[in-house]
């Protein structure tokens, strides 16, 4: 496709990465001449992404994850990955407010923040397996193309 561009991060499941995957897909994204409003709004909904799979996929255990991103026109689609523990109700899991770690003062609002921040978010997860979130938001770029 000649009007895409793809990028593929793997890193260990550390809370120190986390920055580093929010900066690296920033860094990315901003061939779409996005605002600073637009680099926001991915970088929340990364965090919260990427926070899940330390948390919850591998419960603080040392594992990888791995974040796929794909321009194609004006649209960023990024797949955040683990495979970890899975999700066994992912309605229920999409629920605000809803947690399995209200010990930890989570808020179970991780997917609110997602789905309020881009235009599209869909969860496949199985159970022992692990847990894909594929995001989409579009970039209003009123040139419309590369920033190169
Ligand atoms: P908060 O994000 O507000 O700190 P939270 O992480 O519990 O709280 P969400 O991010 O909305 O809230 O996630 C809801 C629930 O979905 C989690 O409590 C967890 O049970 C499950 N979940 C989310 N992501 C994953 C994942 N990658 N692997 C396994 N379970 C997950
Ligand atoms: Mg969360």
């Amino acid at each position: 496709m000649q009007d895409s561009n793809e990028m593929r991060l793997e890193f260990d499941s550390r809370s120190c990465n986390e920055g580093f995957a929010r900066v690296a897909v920033a860094a990315f994204l901003t061939q779409l001449n996005p605002t600073l409003e637009e680099v926001a709004d991915v970088k929340t909904a990364l965090s919260e992404a990427v926070t899940n799979c330390i948390v919850h996929g591998y419960a603080g255990a040392v594992e990888k994850i791995l974040v796929h991103c794909r321009i194609e026109g004006n649209i960023i689609e990024i797949r955040v990955i683990d495979h970890g523990c899975g999700i066994s109700d992912i309605e229920k899991a999409m629920e605000p407010l809803f947690t399995t770690k209200p010990e930890e003062d989570r808020a179970g609002m991780g997917f609110a923040f997602m789905e309020a921040f881009m235009d599209q978010v869909e969860v496949l997860s199985e159970p022992g397996k692990g847990t894909t979130v594929i995001m989409k938001k579009k970039i209003e770029n009123p040139a419309g193309k590369f920033a190169d």
